[in-house]
């Protein structure tokens, strides 16, 4: 490409609601043009990174035995109600009505499309297993679309959704593509982790994420410095402690705390660590009022109290009015000493061995001192309920657990038999029995990745592409051509040998001072930057610098080409 007939327009001010460095990276570079919230045009520049991560991911996808199909953006209703999902998907299903207001969305996942999709293609157990992918645009109206294309509305997914007649062939699958995931962003030269995650909302029950590792990830990620253990924290299990509980000592002391509310006040007041307090929060459950208890330093995780019994998925916080009538004290001071026998004290495993602790007096402006369990306090269960932090156990028994960041790149799940038994998606079995078909979905972010990669590959110039990802491989910076014609010859003989023996080349003859080219191709992130000017032509040099380097080398002609070889 010769950039004097591309359309490059990099930008040298920070733009002023880009948060992150991705974000700002790509408006500057020229990558993404906003058109509304969540809503970029990819420049040529952009959708030449774009196309690398697809062309990786189609490849890797078609090694791995998947086949390529594409369906419709927009779905109709009835397939959504089949599934419930209609109502279920919450605020992210973009609706639309056609001109005889039928009723449709704008496609945020395609489970509905595929099985209906397989229903009517798929009759007998002779024609599975199948892995359908395609790689098509997605519409999530997010709460909040930021970080430019790494969440926005509307996307580009690689989604994939496998058939199977047995569980066993579903797993094998599902670990296909999770190699094919792990070999997907090695290539794409990226930091990664596989992560356990929750299945959440979607269904089924083995699911992993993957993430790439950056400081600005919107998720937390627990993993194990002794093993390979690594889990989405609102996954990881705390494991119970190893201690037993103490025997009490201390008498239980209503002190007065008029105006400390928070852990932290409390903590500072009474002078005791927060890891011997205990606190409680109150939700309500689907039949009443629940207490919740974790030690003073931890935080209910509540993804794992949705799966309490109690809860059944129901964990709104209660509110004040609620707390009031039940206890008739504010929020601050709840306490599991003295609470109704109709409200069940749920409590986390750490918080369960504590002994003369500190706790909410259940009335405004006091806290108890002294307080145990049984003697003072009962327990209805005691239950892994808080998030994990870093130095707790590995739950794999192996090491001690570390929190790092992580940008959700990709997510695999087997979603087992729910889909096929909703719309009826069935094939005849051996015995000439029907069977709800088994199915795996498998997500990559194929937008995302692009802002992820910057994440983690950037410096004070701009952009630092791995290689696979770069518009292009080699940047040839032509200096002062009119000086002397011999310096854009030497220039186009190289542009055209190196195009010739298929490496990605781009020719800066846009006739710009030194001093700009260079900062333009370091911003755009071009791996390899060779400068044609007077003098080394002179010379039979050329001056090459890798993106990553701080010094540049004189190099010769042929061992410019060798380093493309
Ligand atoms: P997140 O938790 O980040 O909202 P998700 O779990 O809802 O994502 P999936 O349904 O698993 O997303 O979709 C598969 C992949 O699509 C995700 O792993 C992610 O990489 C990508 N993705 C999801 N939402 C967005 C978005 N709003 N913008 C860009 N990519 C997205
Ligand atoms: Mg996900």
């Amino acid at each position: 490409m010769r950039l004097s007939t591309f359309h490059l327009a990099t930008v040298k001010e920070v733009p002023a609601d880009a948060e992150i460095v991705s974000h700002q990276l790509m408006l500057r570079a020229g990558m993404i043009r906003k058109l509304a919230a969540g809503l970029y045009t990819w420049s040529p520049l952009g959708l030449r990174v774009l196309r690398k991560v697809e062309g990786i991911v189609r490849d890797e996808m078609n090694r791995a035995g998947a086949i390529e199909v594409l369906m419709p953006a927009v779905q109709p209703r009835d397939l959504w109600d089949e599934t419930g999902r209609w109502e279920k998907f919450g605020g992210q299903l973009l609706k639309i009505k056609d001109r005889k207001d039928a009723e449709y969305c704008f496609g945020p996942t395609h489970e509905e499309v595929i099985t209906d999709f397989a229903r009517a293609e798929l009759h007998s157990y002779k024609q599975l297993p199948l892995n359908f992918y395609q790689i098509q645009t997605k519409f999530r109206d997010e709460i909040r679309p930021r970080f430019g294309v790494m969440r926005a509305r509307e996307f580009l997914m690689k989604d994939s959704y496998s058939f199977h007649l047995s569980a066993e062939c579903l797993e094998r699958e599902y670990w296909n593509m999770y190699e094919t995931y792990g070999r997907i962003f090695t290539r794409l030269g990226l930091q990664f982790r596989a992560v356990q995650a929750d299945a959440g909302a979607i269904g089924g029950n083995v699911t992993h994420e993957f993430h790439v590792l950056a400081d600005s990830g919107e998720d937390a990620i627990a993993f194990s410095d002794g093993s390979d253990y690594a889990a989405n924290v609102e996954k990881a299990e705390a494991l119970a402690p190893t201690q037993t509980r103490p025997a009490a000592v201390a008498t239980l002391e209503r002190v007065a705390t008029p105006t400390q509310k928070t852990i932290d006040d409390v903590s500072a007041f009474l002078a005791v660590a927060p890891e011997a307090c205990v606190k409680t929060i109150l939700v309500r459950g689907f039949d009443g009022l629940v207490a919740l208890c974790v030690r003073g330093d931890h935080e209910v995780n509540e993804i794992k109290a949705g799966k309490l019994a109690e809860l059944a998925g129901e964990s709104t916080l209660a509110d004040e009015t609620e707390i009031v009538k039940a206890l008739g004290c504010k929020p601050g001071f709840i306490g599991p000493v003295g609470l109704p026998t109709s409200i069940p004290v749920i409590v986390d495993r750490s918080a369960a061995v504590l002994a003369d602790f500190v706790c909410g007096g259940n009335q405004d402006g006091t806290h108890y001192r002294g307080a145990n369990w049984e003697r003072d306090a009962q327990i209805t269960r005691v239950a892994d309920l808080r998030k994990v932090v870093d130095g707790d156990l590995s739950p794999d028994g192996q090491g001690v657990i570390r929190i790092a960041r992580g940008i959700e790149v990709g997510h695999v799940f087997q979603l087992g038999q729910k889909y096929a038994e909703a719309m009826k998606a069935s094939v005849v079995d051996q015995g000439g029995k029907s069977q709800p078909m088994s199915m795996g979905c498998y997500g990559i972010g194929v937008s995302r990745i692009v802002a992820a990669a910057i994440e983690q590959n950037f410096d004070a110039a701009g952009i630092i592409w791995p290689e696979p990802m770069a518009p292009w491989r080699v940047a040839l910076c032509l200096i002062n051509p009119r000086n002397d014609a011999n310096v854009a010859a030497v220039a186009d003989a190289l542009y055209a040998e190196l195009g010739a023996r298929g490496i990605e080349v781009v020719l800066d003859d846009r006739g710009l001072r030194p001093g700009g080219m260079f900062a333009d191709m370091e911003l755009i992130g071009i791996p390899h930057r060779v400068v044609i000017s007077e003098r080394g032509v002179a010379a039979g040099t050329f001056e090459y610098r890798a993106r990553r380097e701080s010094e540049s080398r004189q190099l010769s002609r042929d061992e410019v080409l060798a380093l493309f070889a």
